[in-house]
């Protein structure tokens, strides 16, 4: 570490010790050319911005949300494990790599359907009708018609995920009345 007084690298650490919370390091050096003392303190540092919510509330970026998301949409498709946890990782940094201190819960959603849609119809269809706000039944049949070509004989595409969309959506219309 660099003398802040004489600028040179020739400084060494004679104390180094973790405060209360220990989550911050603090270390007295000692400059060997001018004999200064200085203090350095080395954290971790918070790399995840924070996901601002649909109605605005901020909380914490949850990986073990995303991945349970993923493994929902992927449960009996025929996605490895490493698959998904690949996609978790690209997520994060993508996340990351936006550079700024919140980003919109929807904009991680995105970047997961745009994940799954690469990797398999059948889940990115599952993910997106229970994440994306689709308008009505016809947009997501819409939607499903689009992507049928892809789905094989196994994608059995059952109507509970409607269901959940429909009476998300009608909570939602309760809760913006005053
Ligand atoms: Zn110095």
């Amino acid at each position: 570490m660099k003398c802040p007084f004489c600028h040179s690298i020739q400084t060494r650490v004679i104390d180094s010790r973790l405060n209360q919370t220990q989550d911050i390091t603090r270390r007295r050096r000692h400059c060997e050319i001018c004999e200064g003392r200085f203090t350095t303190y080395e954290r971790v540092e918070e790399v995840m911005p924070v996901v601002i919510k649909k109605d605005g509330r901020r909380e914490a970026f949850d990986r073990e949300k995303i991945l349970s998301g993923l493994q929902k949409a992927c449960q009996k498709r025929e996605i490895r494990v490493d698959q998904i946890e690949a996609i978790l990782r690209q997520i994060e940094r993508r996340v990351q790599s936006i550079g700024l201190k919140e980003v919109p819960a929807k904009t991680v959603g995105q970047m997961v359907m745009a994940a799954l849609h690469r990797l398999d119809k059948v889940a990115y269809i599952r993910f997106a009708s229970v994440y994306r706000e689709f308008r009505d039944v016809q947009e997501f049949v819409a939607e499903l018609q689009e992507n049928s070509e892809s789905l094989d004989t196994q994608g059995n595409l059952s109507f509970p995920f409607v269901t959940i969309e429909e009476s998300r959506s009608s909570s939602d219309k309760k809760e913006k009345q005053p």
